[in-house]
Order: structure tokens, then sequence, then C-alpha cells
């Protein structure tokens, strides 16, 4: 039995990520964390998996490889700066991984590699994500490292665009040279549109995440993963074998 603690227990996500654990049959919840608990409850068990805020979760990860525990994190909001820190962490503690991944959805997994295999082949490339009102980081973490994936399929190659004259946020934001635009929208989950287009024809690969129920594979087959996996693991492409 891998023994299993959320941080961010009562929040959307980790409620969600409470059931699925109980419900795995290799896998038991040892500990429901929220703010303001005691990092020694991060005692005694194997995977913290964190689903809290950016501003909340490296002091969480840090904690937790400091006791020995294995991190899972689903918060976004990671830069290369703050996956350096992580690694320089990790380094400390040779035993143990960390894997942090910007989205668990298979689904939506599939879509970031599909856009980055289609993205050479086209002139143009934009992302539009689309999420409910109470998300607090724009554009989503799935956008920033589609956008990170489609530059480096295309060796930075930028889309052609005229544009001399716009409001500010008219062309959305240049993440690695990719426009992304984002909206929020009560009554949505979490959706993404990769634009591509080139001569005569255009391609749209869309993911709709319908319920956060939709993350909670993509989840737990992290929690086993990082058990045997030491180092920091960056995305779920490892854990699914499409590396
Ligand atoms: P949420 O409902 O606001 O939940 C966040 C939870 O974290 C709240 O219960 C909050 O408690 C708690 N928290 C805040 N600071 C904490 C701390 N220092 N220590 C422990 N717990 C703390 O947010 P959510 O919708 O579940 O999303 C959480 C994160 O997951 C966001 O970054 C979101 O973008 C990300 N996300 C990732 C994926 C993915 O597949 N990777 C999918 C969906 C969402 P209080 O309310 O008491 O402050």
């Amino acid at each position: 039995m891998i023994r299993v603690g959320v941080i961010g227990a009562q929040g959307r996500m980790g409620t969600e990520v409470c059931r699925a654990v109980e419900a795995a049959e290799d896998m038991e919840l040892v500990a429901r964390l929220d703010e303001g608990y005691d990092y020694a409850q991060l005692t005694g068990m194997q995977v913290a998996v964190d689903f809290t805020t950016p501003t909340a979760v490296m002091g969480n990860v840090k904690a937790a490889l400091d006791m020995g525990v294995h991190v899972v994190v689903g918060t976004t909001g990671f830069d290369d700066a703050k996956l350096g820190q992580v690694r320089e962490w990790l380094s400390g503690h040779p035993g143990l991984g960390a894997l942090v991944a910007p989205n668990f959805g298979i689904a939506a997994v599939l879509m970031m590699r599909f856009a980055a295999t289609a993205a050479p082949y086209f002139d143009s490339v934009e992302i539009v994500e689309l999420h409910h009102p109470n998300k607090v980081d724009a554009p989503s973490g799935t956008a920033r490292r589609t956008a990170e994936m489609i530059a480096a399929a295309r060796a930075g190659r930028p889309s052609p665009d005229a544009t001399t004259d716009a409001l500010d946020g008219a062309r959305g934001s240049d993440v690695h040279g990719v426009r992304v635009h984002a909206v929020r929208l009560a009554g949505l989950v979490a959706h993404q549109e990769v634009l591509l287009g080139g001569h005569g024809e255009t391609l749209t690969l869309r993911h709709d995440s319908l319920s956060r129920e939709s993350f909670m594979p993509g989840v737990l087959l992290g929690v086993r993963w990082v058990t045997e996996h030491p180092g920091l693991t960056v995305g779920l492409e490892g854990p699914l074998g499409l590396e």
C-alpha cells in the first residue's frame, strides 16, 4: 500500500484526489492537510499530493522533501526558476522523486503532444484556453506547457502577424513566441483549443475537461510513478510512456 497525504484536501481538486486515493486498492489516504497544517503532519506518508496555490506550493514541496516524502504536484504556476529550485532540493535527497504536471488529464496530455507534432507543418499556431472564473493564474499551466512544446517543435519559428496597432491584450500573451488567449467564463471547467493554420486549411485541436474526475487516473498514475522514479519529472508524458 502506498501511504498518500493530500495537501489542499478541502479544495476542489483536493477533494477529488482524496476520493480517488480512498478508492484505489493499492493506496491508503493517511492525511488530509489544509492551510495552517503543521509540517510534522507529513511524517509517515510516502507520497504527498499538492493541489494548493502557486504561492503555497513551494513551501509544501520543500517541507515534504525534507521529511523524506515523494511529491506529486498539480498546482500550476511553475516556471523554469521554480522547477530549478525543486531540482536543487531533490539533489539533497537522492532517493526521492517529484512529479510536477501542469495537467493530469490523459486526453489533455495527448492533445499537447498532437499539437507539438502538428505545429511544424503550419504557418500559424495560436492557443485559446478557457476556464472557470475562480482560476487565479492566467494563462493556464497547460497552455504555457503547450506553447513551450510547440515553440520547441517549431525551433522558435514565429507565426506571421502584421499587427502594428492593437489594444492592450488584444493579441493575448506571448508565451515562448506563441500567442495564448485566456477566457474566464462561469459554467466552464478546463478547456483548450490549439488553432493551426496553413495554406487554405486549418486544423483545430480541442480538449475539454468536463469534470475534475478526469484528472484522477493521471494523478494516481503519478503517485505510483513517483515512488519508483527519483529526481524531477515534469509532465505526465514519461509516466504515460510517451517519451
Ligand atoms: P482550490 O479549490 O482553491 O483549492 C486550493 C486548496 O488549497 C484550498 O483548500 C486552500 O485552502 C488550500 N491551501 C491554500 N494554501 C495552502 C497551504 N499553504 N497549505 C495547504 N493548503 C493550502 O483550487 P483548485 O481548483 O483545487 O486548484 C488547486 C490548484 O490545482 C490550482 O493551482 C489549479 O490551477 C491546479 N489544477 C491543476 C490541475 C492539473 O491537472 N495539474 C487540474 C486542475 C487544477 P483555503 O481555501 O483554506 O485557503
